[in-house]
């Protein structure tokens, strides 16, 4: 697998001879060898129907593969693959299933090129993101190598000093992945690695619009060793129809799910008929506070990563700046200037620092927000438009003065707009942040430590960042509160996710 400016004669992958791989090639950017096929207890297959779905390039609108189209048939025999691969997977020795995690690291970044490459294919990221993605994804499978080593339960006598309580942990079974297009990597590695790590297999089933990079990912596990059936991929263009018959299969014990809050709504509610054990990584919409004593160089700089990394498709951008009013002008006119320097364009370009938005309907979600924005009495400081190219493009944009009930600010935006609304106090502040069902991540800008150990305890989120517009990690627990989810990925939280707790009481060892 390599990145080359041109295409090469043998697209057929070394460990995928079926034929079942693509070249994929935007002009610029060719990534040979890339699996479109199934993959079902270790081997690349065809859709039981033959039918296939096309992936687009949004920084094109071109079609870029044909992805092997899974049927509930296709689904139905990777969960049978899983279960079977179940009980030998949960044996195999800890060191063992970190060894193999530990190489599809190793690999991932020997192959870092080609895995960012496709990313910005098939989702439009710029090159530069995909490849901290690529960072990023991996790190969770290093980190879930070393956590699949350090499993523990507990010993100890019972209160009444009558007998012995022991606490095992196991893994809790086959388990259902859905992940979402806007991190194609990341979202995968974030389960797969922990749920691997624990002893449980799984099937992913990755979003439709961004099946390749999982694909790939596949691929890499099968270079580390990972026995068949313990991980499958079955693409899908009907996600309800595999969902529903997976979910009521009571073999399956476990579902991940990251994705908008309506979707996950559904799913769980088709979960509890299976009382399935699930994680559920939600929708977001993140407020961005600026206080008057705030660093404004970096609340600056934090806005524009919280906002227009990613062309704001992501569950942590920032979707609405609160800003103090006697920093907010200043705060304003520089964010808009850090608006304007943005370079958007196709991902592969070298200058490009924000790419398309994934489709049509993104696009005209975002138009719809600004022009009722607009219509309530926003001002836009800079850009508000479709930007008039090939492909699914939407200017980076900044909007003052927004007023209350403007959809902007209850909407998941999940486009590059920063919608602001001037506050007097901190109380003020707290109260318009937690004005929303949604309570992923907040993020504040000041230099008052103690307002931050206040900001931590009353805003209702499941994360903040201080000072700063990124702060995903491997090591610490992602997640949300209200609506924007249940459970944690990541940090020691991430693996217990897939073990559940055995106790056995014995007798006392030294009653006769
Ligand atoms: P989405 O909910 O439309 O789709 C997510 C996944 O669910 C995709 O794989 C899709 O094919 C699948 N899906 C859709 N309908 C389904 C159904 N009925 N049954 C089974 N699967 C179904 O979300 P999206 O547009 O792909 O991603 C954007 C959303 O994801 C945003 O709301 C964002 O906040 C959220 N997200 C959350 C996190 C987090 O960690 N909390 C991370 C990334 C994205």
């Amino acid at each position: 697998m390599t990145t080359t400016a041109t295409t090469t004669a043998d697209p057929v992958n070394p460990v995928n001879p079926t034929g079942l791989a693509t070249t994929l090639t935007d002009g610029t950017l060719t990534v040979p060898g890339v699996p479109t096929g199934l993959f079902i207890d270790g081997r690349w297959r065809a859709s039981s129907t033959g039918r296939t779905f096309d992936v687009q390039d949004p920084s094109t609108g071109q079609v870029i593969a044909a992805v092997a189209d899974a049927s509930p048939q296709d689904a139905q025999a990777a969960l049978d693959a899983a279960v079977a691969a179940q009980d030998a997977w949960a044996a195999t020795a800890p060191r063992e299933r970190s060894d193999i995690l530990r190489r599809a690291f190793d690999l991932i970044h020997q192959h870092s090129d080609d895995v960012a490459a496709v990313m910005t294919l098939e989702m439009g990221k710029p090159l530069a993101e995909a490849r901290s993605e690529v960072a990023y994804g991996a790190e969770f499978i290093r980190w879930f190598s070393e956590e699949t080593v350090r499993v523990a339960g507990r010993y100890g006598t019972n209160p009444e000093g009558t007998g012995r309580a022991i606490v095992l942990k196991r893994p809790v079974g086959p388990v259902y992945a859905i992940t979402p297009w806007n991190f194609p990597l990341a979202m995968a590695t974030r389960k797969i690695a922990p749920a691997l790590a624990a002893g449980c297999t799984i099937v992913l089933k990755p979003a439709d619009l961004t099946p390749l990079t999982a694909l790939l990912l596949a691929e890499i596990f099968v270079r580390a060793g990972l026995p068949a059936g313990v991980l499958n991929v079955v693409p899908t263009s009907d996600a309800p129809a595999q969902s529903s018959l997976l979910l009521a299969d009571p073999r399956l014990r476990k579902l991940t799910f990251t994705g908008s809050t309506p979707v996950g709504t559904r799913l769980l509610k088709l979960a509890a008929d299976n009382v399935l054990k699930t994680s559920m990584e939600l929708g977001g919409n993140a407020p961005l506070l600026v206080f008057e004593d705030a660093d404004l160089d970096a609340a600056v700089a934090g806005a524009v990563l919280a906002k227009f990394r990613n062309a704001g498709q992501a569950c942590v951008a920032a979707n609405r700046f609160y800003v103090q009013e006697g920093v907010a002008d200043e705060f304003a006119a520089r964010l808009a200037q850090a608006a304007r320097a943005l370079q958007v364009g196709r991902g592969s370009e070298p200058d490009t620092t924000m790419g398309p938005l994934i489709d049509d309907r993104a696009v005209a979600k975002t138009s719809r927000l600004v022009e009722d924005a607009v219509a309530r009495g926003a001002r836009v400081l800079v850009g508000g438009a479709v930007v008039d190219r090939p492909g699914t493009y939407f200017e980076p944009t900044v909007l003052d003065d927004v007023q209350p009930g403007s959809q902007v600010l209850s909407t998941e935006i999940f486009g590059p707009v920063a919608a602001i609304t001037r506050f007097g106090t901190e109380e003020e502040a707290v109260r318009l942040a937690n004005d929303t069902e949604f309570g992923l991540v907040a993020y504040a800008f000041t230099r008052d430590l103690a307002r931050t150990q206040r900001l931590a305890e009353r805003l209702q989120t499941g994360m903040l960042g201080v000072n700063r517009g990124v702060i995903a990690n491997t090591s610490a627990p992602f997640g949300g509160v209200k609506a924007s989810g249940l459970g944690r990925e990541g940090g020691h939280e991430g693996i217990e996710e897939y073990l559940e707790s055995v106790y056995v009481l014995t007798a006392d060892p030294f009653a006769s």
